[in-house]
């Protein structure tokens, strides 16, 4: 069964307007979890996140932009190899910061461009559903993996008008591929 989108004449932030506003959002949040002895870093993280100087390589490793050096980036997982990050509290120096605030941006953009755009501003409270996925601000642990996903499919969906990227995980293949079956068969393709 195929749904029919509704067209709406109410116009729709764009995907990056989505995103940018996501940014924000999540470092709002992040500054209220972090100690102030990080709220610089932090701020040094948004600048270099919100002028495109990070770069996600799949889901977890990041080329980040130096800020002093031109042109340098630096390879971001769970470390870091700046002088900084042997200083910063738990090792946040900026880029794995910045690292953070891009993954975590782009997953409350897509919640949200999922939940129809439900309008989301400074002046507003936030979605439930982009709090459930900022929610988790805690530091992050690479060594243990709370989820591996050995399998996972990508596909562009249209979701309110726009191309939206999808991607499922599993164990398995099979199981990948039947739950993005599932997931297609609600809409038209892009
Ligand atoms: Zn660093």
């Amino acid at each position: 069964m195929v749904t029919v989108l509704e067209t709406t004449t109410t116009p729709q932030p764009t995907v990056s307007e989505t995103y940018r506003i996501a940014l924000q959002d999540v470092t709002t949040h992040a500054k209220a979890q972090l100690p102030v002895p990080l709220h610089k870093r932090l701020a040094s993280a948004y600048e270099i996140a919100a002028s495109g100087g990070v770069v996600m390589h799949g889901d977890d490793v990041a080329s980040v932009a130096s800020r002093t050096t031109a042109g340098r980036y630096y390879k971001v997982n769970g470390v870091c190899q700046c002088v900084d990050a042997s200083h910063a509290p738990q090792g946040l120096c900026a880029h794995r910061l910045a690292r953070g605030l891009v993954r975590r941006a782009t997953q409350v953009a897509a919640a949200r461009i999922a939940n129809g755009n439900a309008p989301v501003t400074p002046e507003h409270s936030v979605t439930s559903d982009a709090v459930e996925v900022i929610a988790p601000a805690t530091p992050e642990t690479p060594s243990t993996p709370l989820y591996e996903s050995p399998a996972s499919a990508n596909a562009f969906i249209l979701v309110a008008g726009h191309k939206v990227q999808l991607t499922v995980r599993g164990h398995d293949e099979r199981d990948v591929l039947a739950r993005m079956a599932k997931v297609l068969a609600q809409y038209p393709a892009a």
